[in-house]
């Protein structure tokens, strides 16, 4: 390709409304341009670079089984209806109707759609397990669209979606979908990590994972341990630590339903709680999100003075009102000191862990106390996300000092259990004859968001610098000037060359200053450089320069493409 020929408008100017360098350095490279909030339109590189990612997604896909379909933007609400997802998923959706007055929405992930084809196609244990993706768009109308291609309301996301029989043959999709996870986040030429994303401390069970490309501009913080393995997801972008205000707090809440199930034992341990027993807890709703306060302790209930201190608070969802009745035996909407049974459901949004900040500050959050009522014994703008304190702890694992570092989610694995399969009837007949509902795991690669999280981890002041698996080109030929006939024809045969030789490669033929032509090479971020002078060439030789360190090297013209192989 030419220089000359190319849509790549580059920019010398920083554009005003570009918050983060991805986002700064694929407008003023040409790679994208915004056509509304968090909707984009691909330039000619920046579509390059996506499908080269996409192609890396594609064969570790391909490569543990998986197969590819196109399923539809377009998805019926009846369907969101049967999992009861289409009055649960709210704001984010973005919904539409037909001239009939149908409703429909535009994708924002697709389980109810697959596993409406699952249900309809496979009835029997031999076809399973079946692993199915696409590489698509996804619509969410997400509450800050910003950062570019970071968090878009239309994005390329890959999604596969896994079918086995049984949990066994969960967790080998699961295993191979890590595996994979691993292997293209590393092809990509990323640095990241594989972190607990729900309260996989708890019990062990490994039932998330998010992969985090770790970079300052990330949305999410990490703790992880420098002494062992473990790392764990603090919290979402929207959810920095804050201030709970206490206007928010409303008796009319609702429940949520999230697949993280943990016991109440479960979370006692994670909190450290020890032998000792939960005896009371409490409910009341924070902004959008539910929170039930746990305090442990053998002490009768009036004896610990209310107005100091927080006790453990746990940020958790429960997963079904039935399970509120049941089990804590009052309403949903109940907020109030209550006995909280041991063998209480509870559903921890991600990272669940203590918030011990309080007004006292702290140091006094040994001290554990009961009958609480927010408000009364405590102000609630003195109690903090919890998430926040969690860097300092001490590692679950090793014991070791836990630190904070921000991430930016470029994948999720996910078991979903039988949540999908069980509410919209897709089973198979299993080796006895019995049937059962499929169990299902999901898969997600943010593929236009790995594209800003790999600009994110690789930019100099000069601009992009791209890890040569997912360059647009990984060359580019600079002839210095465009009259000088022996340069240019120098150029235009190592160009033919390179073509030959399979290498991809770009060719600034434009009639402009070196200058201008170093400093676009630079921007776009062209692994390498082949620079053709005057000088250099009367003795036989080009210049050979490294984007990513400088360094540069004269080659003779005749070994200059065996060298770039
Ligand atoms: P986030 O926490 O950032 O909102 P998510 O957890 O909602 O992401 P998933 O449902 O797990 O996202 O989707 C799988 C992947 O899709 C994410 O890991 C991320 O890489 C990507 N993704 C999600 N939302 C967006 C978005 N708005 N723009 C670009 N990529 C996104
Ligand atoms: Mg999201
Ligand atoms: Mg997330
Ligand atoms: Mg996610």
């Amino acid at each position: 390709m030419r220089v000359s020929q190319i849509l790549n408008p580059t920019l010398r100017e920083v554009p005003a409304e570009a918050e983060v360098v991805s986002q700064k350095l694929m407008l003023r490279a040409g790679l994208i341009r915004k056509a509304a909030a968090g909707v984009y339109t691909y330039l000619p590189l920046g579509l390059r670079i996506l499908k080269k990612i996409e192609q890396i997604v594609r064969e570790e896909m391909d490569a543990k089984g998986g197969q590819e379909v196109l399923l539809p933007i377009i998805q019926p609400a009846e369907l969101w209806r049967e999992t009861g997802r289409w009055d649960v998923y709210g704001p984010e959706m973005f919904r539409v109707k037909d001239r009939h007055d149908r409703e429909f929405c535009l994708g924002p992930t697709h389980e109810e759609i697959v596993t409406d084809l699952v249900r309809g196609e496979v009835r029997s244990y031999k076809q399973l397990p079946l692993l199915l993706y696409q590489i698509q768009n996804k619509y969410r109308d997400e509450r800050r669209p910003r950062f570019g291609l970071m968090r878009g309301r239309e994005f390329v996301m890959k999604d596969l979606y896994s079918f086995d029989k049984d949990e066994a043959g969960l967790a080998e999709s699961y295993q191979k979908m890590y595996n994979a996870y691993t292997r293209i986040f590393s092809r990509c030429g990323l640095t990241f990590r594989p972190v607990e994303a729900d309260a996989g401390a708890i019990g062990g069970s490994g039932g998330t994972h998010e992969f985090m490309v770790l970079a300052d501009s990330g949305e999410a913080a990490v703790v992880y341990c420098p002494d062992c393995d473990y790392a764990a997801n603090v919290e979402k972008a929207e959810c920095q630590p804050q201030p709970i205000k206490s206007e928010t707090v409303r008796e009319d809440y609702s429940l949520v339903e999230t697949p993280h199930m943990k016991t109440i034992e479960q979370v006692s341990d994670f909190l450290g709680l020890g032998q000792h027993e939960l005896v009371k807890s409490m409910l009341y709703q924070g902004d959008e999100q539910i929170f039930l306060v746990l305090v442990r302790g053998d002490r009768e209930i009036n004896e610990i003075k209310l107005n100091n201190m927080l006790g453990p608070f746990v940020n958790l969802q429960l997963a079904d009102p039935e399970v509120v009745r049941q089990t804590l035996g009052c309403e949903p909407g109940f907020v109030g000191p209550i006995n909280a049974p041991k063998d209480l459901k509870i559903v921890a949004d991600l990272e669940v862990s203590l918030m011990k900040k309080a007004a006292c500050g702290a140091n006094q959050a040994e001290q554990h106390y009961i009958n609480v009522l927010p408000e009364r014994d405590f102000r609630l703008d003195q109690v903090f996300d919890l998430r926040m304190i969690v860097a300092g702890e001490k590692c679950l694992k090793c014991g070791g000092a836990l630190k904070e570092a921000r991430g930016i989610e470029v994948g999720q694995v996910f078991k979903l259990g039988t949540k999908y399969s069980k509410a919209l009837s897709a089973n198979f007949v299993d080796e006895n004859g019995q049937e059962k509902p499929c169990v299902m795991g999901c898969y997600g690669v943010g593929v236009s968001r790995t594209m800003a999280a790999a600009i994110e981890q690789n930019n100099d002041n000069d601009g992009i610098i791209w890890p040569i698996p997912i360059a647009p080109y990984q060359v580019i030929v600079v002839p210095v000037s465009m009259k000088d006939s022996q340069v240019v024809e120098t150029a235009e045969k190592l160009y033919e060359e390179l073509l030959q030789a399979g290498v991809e490669v770009m060719m600034d033929d434009r009639d402009e200053r070196p200058g201008v032509k170093f400093k676009d090479a630079d921007l776009v971020g062209y692994p390498l450089r082949v620079t053709i002078g005057s000088k250099t060439l009367a003795q036989g030789q080009v210049e050979f320069r490294l984007r990513k360190t400088g360094e540069m090297e004269l080659v003779k013209v005749e070994e200059l493409t065996s060298k770039v192989q």
